[in-house]
């Protein structure tokens, strides 16, 4: 972002490449010392950031950096001696081309790495390093000069021109464009870094007009709030986005543009992303059509939006002058698949040429529209019974299964389809589009390349599941949900080690619901994500406010799967604990084991960074899951919760192989170094048994069942004083990075 830097250092870059090439290769067969190199290289490299690293010694630290080091990196030269230079990288560093990188120096090759590294301030830059090893007399790899250079604009130029290169072809190439770069914070700020000249065409502004100002400022008002949510939602979840909004040229006025952003990196720890967009001036196009949202903009095709509206008409209709309406949502089979490993313009060729082809086998007076990629939605509105669907389904299949051919490329795609009718399988628009839905996921299911009628019976289904998911969403706004917390005891002294908070629904109708029966539709209507923040939000403040009493408690969260596709997962979970002002010591994770195990490949860092903020981890319902030993140790966890059903087999007259098992995880937890819970204790035989396993602590019936908060203090003390609330330990265990 800074140019002056770029210009000095792309000065004659290849004469300058050539000599030091040549004065670096050079020390190969010279015994050099390390001061001797030093100077040698502070006048063959002047003016240049370098650091020499001693790769003899262990740690391989920096022994010099150069002024133009402490330039670039805002690093002092005392700061950054002693330590390895991999303190500059970010974590997330691609370790194959550090690998890659470390193989070739150890040979003695020269190597180049592109890296992001972290300046002194935080800020981030792309850093092109070149290593050079420097051999001894005795031809051993003893020094190693690494020379550096910010690239960061040319990063961002490369792959923002690219993007404008595929963009200009992929949609013919008419209207003025600029590519530009922006940085978005977490507080919500879209700095614009750099952008291109194409602007002054645009916009009216010069390049260096807008470094520094807000993207957002440029957005005419009345598509401010639409376009920061979309930064906001390009922020949060990666990936590109293709949209229109106006924009307000220097002079005022104002210009329809279509802007193409996707993340070019992003600094989780920093809270910073990086993206570049290009942005196509559309003011010229016809936009009375083109409306922002109601079409879409690849293929022509009206959204979603639009075909709600028409769909509602087509109902009306058909109930007034009593004939059907249908509706038909059609997929192509296997678009994700062909999506990813095309060509994205090819992609969008393909795209545009179904559409193109749907079109043609429907009438006027029926709607084409695109619901998302790769799957369309038809209405047709005056079918004379529900037979007449048959044919123009058959046709619109017929069309897709056509090859396409695409240049040099011939693809073969097909399509499966979902019919619902108006008003027979129902007639208000939401219900029938999930008729629809239901069906085409019906046809996909028998094997694709097929349609299938929403039936009765799935209408019912259908029915039920709409109107629990609203029933659902008003428990979370009318208050029904409520915790309650069961205690975990330790074996040893029966003290009270902390409570499981665990959910339950008191239903208008139904009464309370435990989580078995509401869960599962919970996490088909994905709301696992609101659940969880509900969960630990009250499980926080109630652990804060039994602190506040003088009776701190660890409280127990579950955790379901869905955690693990959110990347501000611990975001959520460190800024719980500040709200309430609570010590992450007296909070507990919960993770199912199949989630944990699921957690080796997704959502690991978000766990370890929980994990190092002070909050306990625990694996819930161990044995079920069939973890083996190895996973075991690579999960970050502090404690293994032994599943109830191999509690339920142990105690009076049980099976002496059913015995050896569960001892057998136990010492598997405690070989690990782990705190082990035996869960579901119901009988005193069971709490003899697993306490002479020498299991640390046990949950279950016979201690208590789960009680409102309010209960807890005397369900606590209650058998004969035994349970203390006041041992709970507050340090979290050391972690353990594998
Ligand atoms: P879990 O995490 O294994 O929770 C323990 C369950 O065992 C609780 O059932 C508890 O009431 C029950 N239990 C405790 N002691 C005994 C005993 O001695 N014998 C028997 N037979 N059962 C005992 P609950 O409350 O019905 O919860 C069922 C499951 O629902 C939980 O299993 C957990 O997986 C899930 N769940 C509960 N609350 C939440 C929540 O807030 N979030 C998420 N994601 N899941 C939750
Ligand atoms: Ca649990
Ligand atoms: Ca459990």
């Amino acid at each position: 972002m800074d140019e002056q830097r770029n210009a000095v250092t792309t000065i004659d870059q290849g004469r300058m490449k050539a000599v030091r090439e040549r004065v670096l290769s050079g020390f190969h067969d010279v015994d050099t010392g390390s001061d001797e190199l030093v100077g040698v290289l502070r006048r063959v490299l002047a003016g240049e950031s370098f650091s020499v690293s001693d790769l003899r010694r262990i740690g391989q630290p920096i022994l010099y950096v150069s002024d133009g080091f402490q330039a670039l990196t805002g690093f002092r030269r005392e700061e950054a001696v002693g330590r390895d230079l991999g303190f500059l990288m970010r974590a997330d560093t691609d370790q194959d081309e550090v690998r890659a990188v470390r193989e070739a120096v150890r040979e003695g090759r020269a190597a180049t790495a592109l890296v992001r590294c972290y300046r002194r301030d935080g800020s981030l830059f792309w850093n092109e390093q070149r290593h050079y090893p420097v051999k001894d007399t005795r031809g051993r790899v003893a020094h190693l000069v690494v020379v550096q250079r910010d690239v960061t604009e040319l990063v961002h130029a490369r792959s923002a021109h690219e993007v404008a290169r595929q963009l200009a072809s992929s949609l013919g190439g008419e209207g003025a464009f600029f590519s530009y770069g922006a940085i978005l914070d977490a507080a919500g700020s879209t700095t614009i870094g750099w952008a291109h000249e194409g602007v002054a065409a645009v916009l009216g502004h010069t390049p260096a007009e807008l470094h520094g100002r807000e993207l957002i400022e440029l957005i005419a008002p009345e598509d401010r709030e639409t376009a920061r949510a979309r930064l906001l939602a390009l922020r949060d979840e990666g990936g590109s986005r293709r949209d229109r909004y106006r924009m307000l040229t220097a002079a005022g006025r104002v210009r329809w543009v279509e802007d193409f952003a996707s993340v070019s990196w992003s600094a989780k720890e920093a809270g910073l992303v990086a993206i570049h967009g290009v942005v196509r001036d559309v003011s010229a196009e016809r936009l009375k059509r083109l409306e922002v949202g109601e079409v879409d903009a690849l293929t022509g095709l009206p959204t979603d939006r639009v075909l709600d509206d028409r769909l509602d008409q087509a109902i009306r209709q058909a109930r007034r002058y009593g004939g059907v309406a249908g509706l038909v949502v059609l997929e192509l089979d296997h678009f994700d698949f062909v999506h990813q490993t095309m060509d994205p313009r090819r992609g969008e060729r393909l795209l545009r040429e179904a559409a193109r082809r749907l079109q043609r086998a429907l009438r006027r007076s029926d709607t084409l529209a695109l619901l998302r990629d790769g799957c369309f939605a038809v209405v047709l509105p005056d079918l004379g019974d529900a037979e007449a669907a048959v044919p123009v389904v058959e046709k619109l299949l017929a069309w897709v299964a056509q090859p396409f051919e695409d240049g040099t490329l011939r693809v073969e795609l097909s399509a499966s389809a979902g019919v619902a009718l108006a008003p027979t399988d129902a007639r208000r628009t939401d219900v029938l589009r999930e008729r629809a839905e239901s069906a085409l996921q019906r046809a996909r299911m028998a094997g694709g390349s097929r349609f299938a009628f929403a039936d009765v019976a799935l209408d019912q289904a259908a029915e039920q599941r709409l109107a629990f998911e609203r029933d659902l969403r008003r428990a979370f706004t009318d208050d029904q949900l409520v915790l309650h917390y069961q205690p975990r005891v330790r074996l040893a002294d029966a003290s009270a080690r902390g409570v499981e908070a665990l959910v339950r629904w008191r239903h208008p109708e139904r009464g309370l619901l435990l989580p078995d029966e509401f869960l599962p539709g919970l996490y088909r209507a994905r709301m696992g994500e609101t659940l969880f923040e509900w969960v630990l939000e009250h499980a926080v403040e109630q652990a804060a406010a039994w602190r506040e009493h003088g009776d701190a408690r660890r409280v127990s969260v579950n955790v379901g799967p869905e955690l693990l596709e959110r990347n501000d997962f611990g975001e959520v979970v460190r800024a719980a604990l500040e709200r309430w002002q609570l010590h992450p010591g007296l909070l507990e994770l919960e993770l199912h084991e199949q989630t944990g195990m699921q957690a080796l490949e997704r959502g690991f860092d978000q766990l370890l960074a929980v994990r190092r903020h002070g909050v306990t981890v625990a694996l819930d319902d161990f044995g079920i899951a069939a973890t083996n030993f190895a996973q075991l140790r690579a999960l970050p966890v502090d404690t293994l919760k032994i599943d109830r059903s191999f509690v339920a087999r142990v105690g009076e007259g049980a099976d002496p192989s059913d015995v050896e098992l569960l001892r057998a995880m136990v010492g598997i937890g405690h070989g690990l170094g782990l705190t082990v819970v035996a869960e579901g204790i119901e009988t005193a035989a069971q709490r003899a048994s697993v306490a002479a396993m020498a299991v640390d602590e046990g949950q279950g019936f016979l201690f208590s069942h789960a009680v409102p908060a309010d209960m807890v203090g005397a369900v606590v003390a209650a058998p004969a004083g035994a349970l203390r609330a006041s041992a709970i330990s507050v340090r979290p265990r050391p972690v353990f990075v594998p």
